[in-house]
């Protein structure tokens, strides 16, 4: 019987009036992905972010409704805050079950489908190109879509391409959707304007920073698109955060300030490297992030570090700190005089 599900059991609770939210497992770290539930009256409920399309979290989920009372066709709106398979990654399943209304930005539409067709070849040109020592024989290079495997299974009909500004009416609920680009291109926020809640998705964690990387297929500059995007946030009149990982919070100025002070302070780090001579994205990260160069067993992370200064690189090139030289289709980076 469903009623006979402890709340606890299920890893749901009430954040604020109407708003409840659901602990679902993640495959890797970070291991918990906080998806929220908002009640918009007339039996109709909005859910921020899915989780990842394996069948532990389904079932994590359908534990979390079935506790509540509330059947898997009333949550009838699907808010994206962007693409990732912690966030869409079970949206074919949210339509499986009776969901009416997919909505996510058209710049995340764009990511999904590239990286569901995206070839080695264009991350292997990317990385030769700021100087990743790259073997000539990568045949059991991983594509992104083999990377995700079972955790991503999105829906492709999307019914609302998501407008920064726009206000969404659900029900008796009014969402304003605040376009975040940084972690990824097309990221959202979602600023209840009656309750002042913010669903920040990963754009505002309160423990982590999440990733900012320059992929192959662009945009260039997203830290800078991040950094505008904290002080955009920063301004908002919010009461309560709901972050995709991490608990809840209040005082959301003061962590975007603190997510920007730690990115200046990255920034003056690579300024310091690639000060003495010119330097590759990937010699930079070698040295920002020494430790994680010295796991053997750490490809991914090492991965995260090289697209991660990259993102440093262009955005001290974008600030006029620092010159880009191509030294025969070997991108140098070092400090302006
Ligand atoms: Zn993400």
């Amino acid at each position: 019987m469903s009623d006979t599900i402890p709340p606890e059991a299920a890893k749901v609770r009430t954040v604020a009036p109407g708003v409840l939210e659901i602990f679902l497992p993640l495959p890797s770290k970070p291991s918990i992905i906080n998806v929220f539930l908002i009640d918009c009256g007339s039996g109709e409920w909005a859910l921020v972010d899915t989780g990842v399309a394996l069948a532990d979290s389904r079932a994590a989920f359908a534990r979390a409704l079935a506790s509540q009372g509330i059947e898997a066709k009333a949550v009838t709106t699907l808010l994206g805050t962007h693409h990732h398979p912690d966030h869409f990654g079970a949206s074919a399943d949210f339509r499986a079950d009776g969901g009416e209304r997919v909505h996510l930005h058209p710049l995340e539409v764009e990511r999904m489908e590239y990286s569901m067709t995206a070839a080695t070849s264009d991350m292997i040109v990317h990385g030769r190109r700021h100087g990743m020592p790259i073997p000539d024989d990568v045949r059991g290079a991983p594509k992104p879509a083999e990377i995700w495997a079972g955790t991503f299974q999105p829906t492709r009909e999307i019914d609302h391409l998501l407008e920064d500004g726009e206000v969404l009416e659900l029900g008796r609920r009014r969402l304003q959707v605040v376009w975040t680009p940084g972690h990824t291109p097309g990221h959202c926020c979602f600023l209840d304007l009656d309750d002042r809640t913010l669903f920040v998705g990963d754009h505002l964690l309160p423990k982590i920073t999440p990733h900012v990387g320059v992929f192959a297929t662009g945009p260039k500059n997203p830290l800078g698109d991040f950094i505008a995007s904290q002080e955009k946030v920063a301004a908002l009149d919010a009461a309560l955060v709901c972050p995709a990982h991490g608990p809840v919070y209040s005082a959301h100025h003061h962590r975007a300030h603190q997510i920007i002070a730690h990115h200046e302070h990255r920034l003056r780090e690579m300024l310091d490297v690639i000060h003495t001579e010119p330097a590759t994205a990937f010699e930079t990260a070698a040295q920002v992030f020494d430790w994680v160069f010295k796991d053997p067993d750490a490809r991914m992370q090492k991965g995260a570090a090289f697209m991660e200064t990259l993102a440093h690189l262009e955005l001290l090139h974008a600030r006029g700190d620092a010159e880009r030289e191509d030294r025969d289709g070997v991108i140098y980076f070092r400090a302006s005089a």
